[in-house]
């Protein structure tokens, strides 16, 4: 049973001392963007929206909540699709936006690392390591609103985790507000540290959970001195795996993204982005966005040598028939209209009408037979249902989206959602998968992780959140 209380109004002054006006939202209108998520699944409510400036107002604030037994829901850019950000609907709790800590602390190049506060943007990350001469290699599609916060607290995947990882494996070290309101600096910049228990990935991916993340250290990389991106159509999916490892053997590794885009995606981007022009003239089943990166060893010597690398690998795959046709961009200008298509997927499946979602992963060796398997049992389960499987393969990670059969109404459709989550779901695990690849948890997928994790695992998160935050007031209702 939860400890959490409403709070009283003195406890809520004492929170606004802390923070001051800048940093206090109490007016419906107000707080309106930050009690709702961003597919607009949950509507929640809170006594405040919450936004120190510093972390020292973050450890006034938790301070306070823990004596008062206050909940916290830590918010970052709110653009997580679990429903993790947003409060519960009974209020109550308040909000601790992170947006004002948006300090780069730090940037040592040498050291290839960057100190940051957790309510900076991703965008503006990646620009500061860009004009240090660096590369800040976490992308995803909401990059331009989600804070660094949010994504070590979903443990963010994105395009780039074949090459780089994901932002788990981009964190040095981390500062955290405990829930009784203590801090711990963990803000090591070191590649080598074997100090006993790796306390930073107890906060990375637990969803605010277990702290509020104020603060990293994070890994920064060389920029590469040369990039090719191609839009490759792919007749048979039982090809497109190998041609990952084809492209990665002859490329030395360099293949830095490879996404999958069915043929249904395309014609949808088509459809309802009228300024989008067909990138190739035929049409086939699949295709896949790869994208080549090389070290610098003389820029246009490398750029040189890496499209006769692409060139040469995709002469080989037409001669083996497994490729059909190719767009190679002739400039960045180019490689930014093909990934224009994989980014406008999505919304494009949204403007379709309703859509069931599942975000999972299996060993990239099973990819084709789970989207063959899974597309086959959804097909038995409702006729006409649309599949649409897209994303980072090359990492394992397939959403596996579904579009409601033309001419359903969009609430019957989205009725079926448990249904079909159960049978794709049930699938992934059957496979060694996971039923969440990089979104989370949140609020959509507790029941999920009470079916799916052993007694053991849940017993043991329990005993860790119990542990640090044995009143449960860091956003209850989410993860477990
Ligand atoms: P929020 O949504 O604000 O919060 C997410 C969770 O983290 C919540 O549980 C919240 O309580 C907690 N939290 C936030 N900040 C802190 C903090 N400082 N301390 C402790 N807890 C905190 N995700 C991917 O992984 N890969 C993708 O490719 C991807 N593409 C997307 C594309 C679009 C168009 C959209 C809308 C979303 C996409 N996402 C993707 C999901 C989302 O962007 C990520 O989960 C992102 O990491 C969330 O960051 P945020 O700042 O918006 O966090």
């Amino acid at each position: 049973m939860s400890k959490v209380r409403a709070p009283a109004d003195d406890a809520l002054a004492r929170i606004h001392d802390v923070v001051g006006a800048k940093g206090w939202i109490i007016d419906d209108a107000g707080m309106a963007p930050y009690v709702v998520d961003s597919r607009e699944l949950y509507h929640g409510n809170c006594a405040a929206v919450v936004r120190p400036a510093s972390r020292e107002e973050v450890m006034g604030v938790i301070r306070l909540c823990a004596e008062a037994r206050i909940s916290v829901v830590p918010q970052g850019g709110n653009t997580g699709l679990v429903g993790g950000s947003v409060p519960p609907a009974e209020g109550g709790g308040i909000v601790l936006s992170l947006g004002r800590m948006n300090r780069i602390r730090d940037l040592d190049a040498l050291n290839n690392t960057m100190t940051v506060e957790a309510g900076c943007i991703l965008a503006d990350l990646q620009t500061a390591a860009e004009d240090a001469g660096r590369l800040f290699p976490l992308s995803l599609g909401a990059e331009g609103s989600c804070m660094i916060g949010g994504n070590l607290s979903t443990n963010a995947g994105g395009v780039g985790v074949l090459r780089y990882g994901n932002a788990r494996d981009l964190a040095l070290g981390l500062e955290v507000v405990l829930p009784d309101g203590q801090l711990w600096d963990g803000l090591r910049g070191l590649r080598k540290d074997n100090t006993g228990y790796d306390l930073k990935h107890l906060f990375i991916g637990a969803e605010g959970t277990l702290g509020v993340i104020t603060a990293a250290v994070l890994k920064l990389f060389p920029r590469p001195g040369a990039q090719e991106t191609a839009l490759v159509a792919v007749p048979r999916l039982g090809d497109v795996m190998g041609l990952l490892a084809d492209a990665r053997d002859a490329s030395g590794d360099a293949v830095t993204a490879f996404e999958l885009m069915p043929a249904i995606g395309i014609d949808l981007v088509l459809k309802h982005f009228p300024d989008m022009t067909a990138p190739m003239s035929g049409k086939t089943q699949w295709y896949v966005l790869i994208e080549l990166s090389a070290g610098k060893i003389g820029a246009s010597e490398s750029e040189g040598a890496l499209r006769l690398c692409l060139e040469g690998f995709l002469e080989k795959a037409f001669a083996a028939g497994t490729v059909s046709d190719a767009v190679i961009a002739a400039s960045q200008a180019q490689a930014s209209e093909l990934w224009r298509f994989r980014e406008i997927l999505p919304e494009s499946q949204t403007r379709e009408g309703g859509s069931i979602k599942h975000d999972v992963s299996v060993p990239v060796s099973a990819i084709a037979d789970f989207i063959t398997q899974a597309s086959q049992r959804v097909a038995v389960e409702m006729e006409g249902v649309r599949i649409f499987p897209f994303g980072h393969i090359g990492d394992g990670n397939i959403h596996f989206n579904l579009s409601q059969p033309p001419g359903m109404e969009k609430s019957d459709f989205l009725g079926h959602w448990r249904q079909f989550n159960r049978l794709v779901h049930d699938l992934a695990m059957e496979m060694g998968g996971s039923f969440s690849a990089e979104h989370g948890i949140g609020q959509l997928k507790r029941d999920e992780l009470t079916h799916y994790r052993s007694g053991i695992e849940l017993d043991l998160m329990r005993r860790i959140k119990q542990m640090l935050d044995p009143d449960g007031i860091m956003n209850p209702g989410k993860l477990l």
